[in-house]
């Protein structure tokens, strides 16, 4: 395969007009220096549109994950970060954050390169991730600690945030730079050094980061880049003991992997999972918003969003015409490579993932789910990429495994119910609990529902939009933490009470 889907806005062609890209074995990052792995491997990228070659990168092996780990301890150690004053430690995330937008472009194609993603998203990403470098830039030093009144006079008490060291991040394929972001901006912020670990998948635009990282004046062994499988330069973060701290965001199975791994040396773990998002309607919603946005919530990034509305739940006396009009709108979402204008949407991530996407919805099927749409690949000249179609199934139960678990997909489910109670229990009824939707115009409906639903953010007429300075992360095993708005910092701290007793004398406790 190589680029025969996309003719002239071939993958290939795009590779060319974003010369930036890094290419070879020099592109992990520890101490300050752009080094190969060890033991010389790489690892060849793929663009999911048409299987075009994108670049070759480092593929590590443990001994450089732990040389990255030494890199950052040892920078720790010295205090090169933690003891610049926060507001310079806010400026240079500035600095990046103006970087990310001067080079949008470059950063943009990388990252459709890696993921297949339309261009036009991908560049809403680095906008995001420039965001997100100028929230956590502005924040930093505005987080003072606090005096605290030890109601004696000779008594000086404070407490006080310091960073908790050596900080592990590990991202998924998703939004690749956009995660990264979410941890290494108030990671730096809060004055730890790091070890970014990028999904295997989509390695580029995070070697771009780290470039940024080092023009703006990162001190070396700050900031390190390990590239490689997860099982193998991934899990030597989470249990290795001059790691402080370990943040993932990915799988539930990974994730319980992490924390399992973790938990030898009681390291701080910060775990973003997935979701199996609800999506109410009731009646009263506007229906075209409604409809418009359920499209959004299962479609966008093909479904390959950790928040996907891939469980519509709508009220029964609406449902037929509101899934008549969501099947056929999905219908006519066109599918294609990143550079095409013309498209609304991508392939998934990988051979794997389409087959995973697949047995999902097979699976459904077999369990007694109606297919409305969809439910199979990419042909004709999408046959090259991995692409699967906007899939609709209705007729679904509670207990079917369509309903229960993350397909990461094009996929949405329908469920109906006739009262308020009965659509909260449903919406409810999942082990995740990472993001949900309400949908009518009776605000005090909106809001009394909300207040019930057990996920980590509730749209009210709306669907996806977060907000750097609002807090995200998810209830049950949707994970533990959060990422985003001062709590997003708040994390990557210890917090620390400083007492002094300006009046030291014999305590008379024990016997002389
Ligand atoms: P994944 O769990 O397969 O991989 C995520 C990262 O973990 C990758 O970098 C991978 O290399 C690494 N990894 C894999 N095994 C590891 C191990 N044993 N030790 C250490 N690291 C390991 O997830 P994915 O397929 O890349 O991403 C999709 C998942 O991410 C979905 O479940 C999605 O819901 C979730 N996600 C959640 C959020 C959120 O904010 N909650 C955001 C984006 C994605």
């Amino acid at each position: 395969m190589s680029g025969t889907y996309l003719g002239e806005k071939s993958v290939d062609a795009a590779r060319a007009t974003a010369p930036g890209i890094p290419d070879g074995a020099e592109t992990l990052f520890i101490g300050g220096q752009w080094v190969a792995p060890q033991a010389g491997k790489t690892n060849a990228v793929h663009c999911p549109a048409d299987g075009s070659f994108v670049g070759l990168v480092a593929e590590a092996g443990e001994v450089d994950t732990i040389a990255a780990i030494q890199a950052a301890k040892a920078a720790h150690d010295a205090g090169l970060w933690s003891s610049v004053p926060e507001p310079e430690r806010g400026d240079l995330l500035l600095a990046v954050a103006r970087r990310v937008r001067e080079r949008k472009n470059e950063f943009a194609r990388a990252e459709s390169l890696d993921t297949g993603k339309r261009l036009v998203e991908s560049e809403i990403d680095m906008d995001d991730v420039a965001a997100c470098f100028t929230y956590f830039g502005k924040l930093a030093g505005q987080q003072a600690g606090r005096v605290v009144d030890a109601g004696r006079p000779d008594v000086v008490s404070r407490i006080v945030h310091e960073p908790i060291g050596v900080c592990g991040l590990i991202t998924p394929w998703n939004y690749p730079l956009l995660q990264s972001a979410w941890k290494v901006a108030p990671a730096l912020a809060a004055g730890n050094t790091i070890i970014l670990k990028p999904a295997e998948l989509t390695p580029h635009t995070a070697i771009l980061l780290m470039q940024v990282l080092d023009e703006v004046g990162l001190p070396p062994g700050v900031a390190n880049l390990v590239l490689g499988k997860g099982s193998v330069v991934g899990a030597p973060l989470a249990s290795h003991p001059d790691v402080d701290m370990i943040s993932f965001t990915g799988g539930l199975t990974t994730g319980k992997t992490i924390a399992v791994q973790a938990a030898d040396t009681v390291k701080k773990v910060a775990l973003e999972l997935g979701g199996k998002n609800p999506n109410v309607i009731f009646a009263d919603a506007d229906f075209d918003a409604a409809v418009d946005n359920a499209l959004n919530a299962a479609f966008v990034h093909s479904g390959q969003v950790c928040s996907a509305g891939a469980r519509l739940i709508v009220e029964e006396s609406i449902a037929q015409p509101f899934v008549n009009e969501l099947v056929r709108r999905a219908q006519n979402i066109r599918l294609g490579g990143p550079f095409d204008a013309s498209v609304d949407a991508g392939p998934l991530i990988s051979a794997d993932h389409r087959d995973k996407v697949t047995a999902y919805v097979e699976a459904g099927l077999a369990e007694g789910a109606r297919l409305r749409c969809g439910g199979r690949w990419g042909t004709g000249e999408l046959a090259d990429g991995y692409y699967y179609l906007p899939t609709v199934l209705d007729n679904v139960h509670s207990g079917m495994s369509v309903l229960t678990e993350e397909a990461f997909g094009p996929v949405v489910t329908v469920e109906t119910f006739t009262t308020e109670d009965e659509a909260i229990t449903l919406a409810n009824d999942t082990i995740y609990g990472l993001a949900g939707a309400v949908w009518s115009q009776d605000a005090g409906r909106s809001q009394r529902v909300a207040a019930r639903l057990r996920h980590g953010t509730i749209w009210i007429n709306d669907f996806h939009p977060y907000l750097p300075q609002a807090e995200w992360g998810g209830m049950k095993q949707s994970g533990t933490g959060r990422e985003l708005g001062p709590t997003g910092m708040a994390e990557y701290q210890e917090i620390k009470h400083v007492y002094q007793n300006l009046r030291p004398a014999v305590t008379g406790w024990f016997p002389r």
